[in-house]
């Protein structure tokens, strides 16, 4: 019996980008010394690429004794590096498969590590995952969604669905949020929070985003013009420098004016890459697009970048909003929110509003703008339009 790890850096990639190749290559050397020395002459330890390890284990009878190795193989890399007097953090996740029982050749039991790897990544860094018969169906899943989606957009299988934005004051209607759900031929309506993660990973979020600006536009232009329109950013879009060309040109050719249309990110934008993301996020605003804060509060909430003057809505979560009903420290955090993002002159709006005593209480706390069910599904571009053109009556709380 023996057991392979896969080991992947946490947090490499800014060490590399804050501190510079030579010293990213010292944090490698470092981290490859740390882990022969834990291994010993119990197995071999060897560089795949990048800020891939992998060791393999040459008796893994005791689960047990495996098991211990990968914590300290874990603390032992999360100590901090010293090169050239500055201090360097990285972490480390790592996927494990046993042999004979989860894999009979080497090959088959690379792709099982690697599938727990993937799963220790998504489980939030930092821990070991060992190989299940679980995880392999997932895997296969997701690799067919993947295959799917691929196709997807060429064969007409997204739509975009509408919910109303509706003014806290008077109930009257503001604009819509675009909201995308895939067709599927077989699988049938697949929502966002299934396939945009994996189309984020794989990368086709560029074609597919860029496919939701241009539908999203198209459907503005045929509204009148106090109507606005929202569209969702990925953060991974927000790399794409060429982003601002693809806004600029979708709101020309439907002659929209740019500030009826709305980007709304989230505060993973600020994870990764922040440089270049803010400045593609000022282009953005400098072309006279909104951009809106989704999801506040369920993020990472470093305030800091409220500051950078990017932003001109916020929106509180539905979590918040529904859990205020029953929740006296839950309206002591939107009460602050909303104060917050006065001060930025930010518009703020309620997601997620399902009651009229949701409605009367977020209005009371001073948010501007509501949405969610009271008001509306996400709905098709036909119900949408006849709920612009004269409906608006309805709309009551
Ligand atoms: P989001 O942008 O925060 O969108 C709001 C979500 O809350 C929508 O789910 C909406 O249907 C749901 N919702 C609205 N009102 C209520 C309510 O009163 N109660 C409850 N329980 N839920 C409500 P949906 O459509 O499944 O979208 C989920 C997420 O998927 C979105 O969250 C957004 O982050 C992402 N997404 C959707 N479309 C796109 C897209 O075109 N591009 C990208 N990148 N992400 C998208
Ligand atoms: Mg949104
Ligand atoms: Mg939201």
């Amino acid at each position: 019996p023996c057991a392979i790890m896969f080991l992947d850096l946490d947090g490499f990639k800014p060490v590399n980008d804050t501190f510079g190749h030579p010293k990213g290559d010292a944090v490698l050397k470092g981290v490859a010394q740390r882990l022969v020395k834990e291994v010993g002459d119990t197995g071999y330890v060897g560089r795949m690429g990048g800020d891939e390890f992998a060791i393999v284990i040459k008796d893994a009878h005791d689960r047990k004794v495996i098991e211990n190795l990968a914590d300290r193989l874990i603390q032992s890399v999360a100590q901090p590096y010293r090169i050239d007097k500055v201090e360097i953090r990285i972490g480390v996740s790592i996927g494990c498969a046993f042999g004979p029982i989860d894999g009979q050749s080497v090959d088959d039991l690379i792709q099982k590590a690697d599938i727990a790897l993937y799963q220790a990544k998504n489980q939030g860094r930092g821990t070991c995952c060992y190989f299940n018969a679980e995880m392999q169906s997932v895997a296969e899943h997701k690799l067919k969604i993947e295959q799917d989606l691929a196709h997807a957009i060429g064969a007409g299988q997204l739509r975009l669905l509408y919910q109303p934005l509706i003014s806290a004051a008077d109930q009257s209607l503001l604009g819509f949020e675009a909201l995308v759900r895939w067709h599927h031929p077989t699988r049938g309506v697949v929502p966002p929070t299934e396939f945009i993660p994996i189309a984020e990973e794989t990368g086709l979020i560029m074609n597919l985003g860029d496919w939701v600006i241009e539908e999203a536009c198209r459907a503005a232009s045929t509204w009148p013009e106090h109507i606005s329109i929202a569209v969702n950013l990925s953060a991974r879009q927000l790399g794409l420098p060429a982003l601002p060309a693809t806004v600029n040109a979708a709101l020309s050719r439907y002659r929209i004016q740019a500030n009826r249309l709305e980007l709304e990110v989230t505060e993973s934008v600020f994870l990764e890459d922040t440089a270049g993301s803010l400045d593609v996020l000022k282009r953005l605003r400098a072309l006279g697009v909104g951009i809106a804060l989704d999801d506040f509060g369920t993020g990472y909430s470093s305030l800091g970048y409220l500051n950078k003057a990017v932003f001109h809505k916020l929106k509180i979560d539905g979590s918040f909003v529904r859990e205020a009903s029953d929740n006296k420290e839950t309206v002591a955090i939107i009460q602050s929110i909303v104060q917050l993002a006065k001060s930025f002159r930010m518009t703020v709006t309620a997601e997620g509003v399902e009651t009229a005593d949701d409605f009367t209480r977020m209005r009371d706390l001073g948010c501007h703008q509501i949405q969610g069910y009271l008001f509306g599904r996400p709905m098709d571009f036909d119900r949408a339009t006849e709920l612009v053109h004269g409906t608006q009556k309805k709309l009551t709380a």
